[in-house]
């Protein structure tokens, strides 16, 4: 069986429809044909100014969000990342072997240090793609289901790999990134020249557990373009085009169809049935998270099993990877 790994980030104390269609999705899928590990990711969530009491929270509400969505613990290996320490026992190599340039070439980072500007930004916020190549690495991964905005991050995680291998045998599996081949990138409902984001103003950004009422208002009030055909259009009309997206991947029928569905009807009549879809979507998994959130202590040993799973594996690696570089064996 190919090996899987993904993460989430646990901000925002929700997923949006972004995370789920470009990733989320796929995690469940690839349950079936594949080994998975899935993990939240908490220390990237420390990369930016953050709430310790919150973060503890949000890393719960992740988790049973992911369940809710299908993820199934005696299928797959989920788990928090800081309980899985060789995570950052082979992300300091990474960061030895990566290069000041090439992780200067990241846009993720130049997008999210705007805030802040580069100098205020944190060494974290600048280094987390490498760390998010040790968090594949480490498990030998093949493959990595994720949206469009990560591929980037996965050809350094390539090269990281190919590196390693080539100064010091092969050691590491070169993994390739799952990117889906509709709604790979979502847009903001507000901005939608820009990837729906947790760090943007949630105006634009629909959370799975948000009530539907809310939903169904920011849908009313997402930009559309000028015109009033519902037509897919990306360049012309990429408003409407995401609304179209959305629609498509939650309901199952082809753009095509929809456009003929929608035919002699205006944006209005778009918004108001995507916005039924959403809610029938998320309706179960809002209560099926609500549900899970009401015994925390069976979610988080639920959550200690996934992370001794994890270590077992993660362990192998670090073991190996320290001694080809030189580490002194602990006597
Ligand atoms: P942030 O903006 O703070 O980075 P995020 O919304 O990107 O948060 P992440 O936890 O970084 O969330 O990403 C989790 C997964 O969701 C990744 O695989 C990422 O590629 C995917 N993803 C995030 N945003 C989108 C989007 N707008 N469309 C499709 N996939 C997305
Ligand atoms: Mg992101």
């Amino acid at each position: 069986l190919p090996r899987v790994l993904s993460g989430i980030q646990p901000t925002a104390g929700s997923f949006h429809l972004g995370n789920y269609l470009g990733a989320l999705r796929q995690w469940v899928a690839l349950q079936e044909t594949a080994e998975a590990f899935y993990c939240v990711v908490d220390l990237h969530a420390i990369t930016m100014d953050w709430d310790p009491e919150e973060l503890r929270q949000n890393t719960l509400t992740a988790a049973a969000q992911l369940l809710a969505l299908g993820v199934d613990p005696a299928r797959s290996t989920l788990f928090v990342q800081s309980h899985v320490p060789e995570h950052v026992q082979l992300s300091w190599v990474m960061e030895c072997l990566a290069r000041f340039g090439e992780a200067s070439r990241m846009t993720q980072f130049k997008d999210k240090s705007q805030r802040e500007g580069t100098a205020g930004s944190s060494v974290g916020l600048f280094t987390y793609p490498v760390l998010q190549a040790a968090d594949i690495l480490v498990y030998q991964a093949d493959e990595v289901p994720v949206g469009e905005d990560q591929r980037q991050h996965l050809e350094l995680t390539r090269d990281l790999a190919i590196r390693f291998n080539g100064r010091f045998g092969e050691t590491l599996t070169v993994p390739s990134a799952r990117i889906p081949e509709g709604a790979a990138k979502v847009l903001d409902l507000q901005s939608p020249e820009k990837k729906m984001s947790k760090s943007l103003p949630p105006a634009g950004c629909v959370l799975l557990l948000d009530d539907p009422k809310v939903t169904a208002k920011k849908i009313r009030s997402a930009v559309t373009d000028t015109g009033r055909e519902v037509v897919a259009d990306p360049e012309g009309k990429p408003g409407v085009t995401n609304l179209l997206t959305i629609h498509s991947a939650l309901s199952g029928r082809g753009i095509g169809e929809l456009e003929e569905h929608f035919a002699g009807r205006g944006y209005g009549d778009l918004k108001k049935e995507l916005a039924e879809v959403v809610a029938d979507f998320v309706t179960p998994v809002r209560q099926r998270t609500q549900e899970l959130l009401d015994d925390p202590a069976e979610l988080q040993r639920t959550l200690g099993q996934g992370a001794a799973r994890a270590r077992e594996v993660a362990a192998r690696t670090v073991a190996d990877v320290y001694e080809k570089v030189g580490f002194l064996p602990l006597a």
